[in-house]
């Protein structure tokens, strides 16, 4: 009898990306789900506003504060937080299904959802903190991104917080050139991967 090879039959895995904002996590989400086969994303919920790109359920689902609050009471999201003022949580039901079907969940969320996933699934997530190669290219990045004055001051004061929790993750990927931020976080899903923990292969007797 054949089996399938190691690797093949496995549990999938959360690979939690956080950096502050601006920093590039959006970019090489969409670099990563582009390139790498068997890697979806965690469409989080939030109270926040839509941005004129963003389309309802693919790059958030958008929530009133009372729908939001009774997601969170229905035990509907794996953890949640609030940062800048708004509201934001994990669906919890398509994480559980990805992980048991052996497929990998990409998350783009704060140090506190990743801590709270962590305490959630043990085992099953890898986490890695982005940071930009300075303040001052985070702020330019900010700038040309189109944010406000206002947005750019408070998003350069929320970096300096977040980078206080960079200890807490698996690897830490500086993104300057972005190729090279990319080939960096393939290769750490692409180790994840191969763990003897997440196999549920067994050698042929
Ligand atoms: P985040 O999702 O972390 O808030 P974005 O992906 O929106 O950040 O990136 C912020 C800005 O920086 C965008 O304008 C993006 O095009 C730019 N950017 C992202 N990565 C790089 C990089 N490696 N080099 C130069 N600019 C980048
Ligand atoms: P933005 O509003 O710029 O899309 O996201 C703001 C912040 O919220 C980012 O740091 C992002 O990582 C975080 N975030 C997005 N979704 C979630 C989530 O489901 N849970 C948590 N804890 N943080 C999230």
């Amino acid at each position: 009898m054949s089996h399938p090879p190691p690797n093949r039959l496995r549990r999938g895995l959360c690979l939690v990306l956080s950096a502050p904002s601006g920093t590039g996590k959006t970019t090489l989400t969409r670099a990563l789900l582009a390139r790498i086969p068997g890697l979806s994303l965690s469409v989080s919920a939030t109270t926040r506003s839509p941005r004129p790109s963003e389309i309802d359920g693919v790059h958030y689902i958008f929530k009133s504060d009372h729908e939001f609050a009774d997601m969170v009471a229905d035990g509907a999201l794996l953890e949640w937080a609030t940062v800048f003022g708004r509201r934001y949580g994990t669906p919890r039901a398509p994480v559980a299904a990805a992980l048991a079907a052996g497929q990998d969940i990409l998350f783009d969320i704060d140090w506190q959802g990743f801590r709270a996933l962590r305490a959630a699934l043990p085992g099953d997530t890898v986490g890695v903190f982005i940071v930009p190669p300075s303040l001052s290219t985070l702020e330019q990045r900010l700038i040309g991104r189109g944010d406000s004055p206002a947005q750019v001051a408070e998003r350069l004061a929320g970096a300096r917080a977040d980078n206080a929790h960079w200890r807490d993750y698996d690897h830490v990927v500086v993104n300057d050139n972005l190729n090279d931020a990319v080939a960096s976080l393939t290769a750490v899903l692409l180790a994840a991967r191969t763990a003897t923990s997440r196999q549920l292969w067994q050698p042929e007797a």
